[in-house]
């Protein structure tokens, strides 16, 4: 008799094995991000820091950022698969890790979604930001709400420094509506956190109390 797993029409994201979603050889390849980070930026370090060499000197609106993974090869392939290929079942498996490995914010705030651009959305046929704060915020408990949009259009980030990024996303997000409280902002990769620090200004300017980042996978500096 064939394994169970023949019968399931999916593949795994990473190794694209017939089989789960994510399959435990490749889930454990994962790098997990727990502690100690730096309490601020959640980038990994030898001890537990308040601000780190890659968040040092920055003006960052957001009270602070974690992720689940290192975007290493892996978590690439997995990212890919989730947002190019189609793959919207993913969001559940980064929110289940994001879940094991990141604690929910202590302010309980609502969870909102960086938002996606509407062409790329419909080119997808999926949002994978939004369909991620929503399934995190289904196993934290949390309300979820899209309480931002996009401002302006803007080109994609990716290719650029950190300082074009920054310039890229200015004032490129707005809120929806007045807001109250704490917000826990949910994207799917923090590269160098100039797109969720944007998102958390435009929040904070709406009116929200603290803004605590949550992301799936972390890109990682070198020193
Ligand atoms: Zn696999
Ligand atoms: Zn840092």
């Amino acid at each position: 008799m064939a394994p169970w797993w023949l019968l399931l029409p999916q593949r795994c994201a990473v190794c694209d094995r017939p089989g789960p979603a994510l399959c435990d050889a490749c889930r454990r390849s994962l790098v997990l991000l727990l502690p100690p980070v730096c309490e601020r930026c959640g980038a990994p370090g030898p001890w537990p820091v308040r601000r780190c060499a890659e968040c040092a000197g920055r003006r960052l609106s957001f009270a602070s950022a974690r992720a689940a993974v290192a975007y290493d090869a892996s978590a690439r392939r997995f990212v890919r698969a989730w947002k190019e290929g189609g793959r919207r079942d993913l969001a559940d498996e980064a929110a289940l890790l994001v879940s094991q490995v990141v604690q929910p914010p202590a302010t309980h705030g609502v969870v909102v979604p960086v938002p996606s651009d509407p062409e790329r959305r419909r080119a997808r046929g999926h949002a994978p930001a939004e369909s991620l704060a929503e399934a995190i915020a289904s196993r934290w408990g949390l309300p979820a709400a899209s309480l931002l949009r996009r401002a302006r259009r803007f080109e994609r980030q990716r290719g650029k420094s950190a300082a074009e990024r920054r310039a890229n996303v200015r004032d490129a997000f707005a809120a929806a509506r007045p807001v109250q409280g704490a917000i826990c902002l949910v994207d799917d990769v923090y590269t160098t956190g100039e797109t969720v620090a944007s998102c958390a200004g435009a929040l904070r300017r709406a009116g929200a109390r603290r803004v605590d980042v949550v992301c799936f996978a972390r890109v990682l500096r070198a020193g």
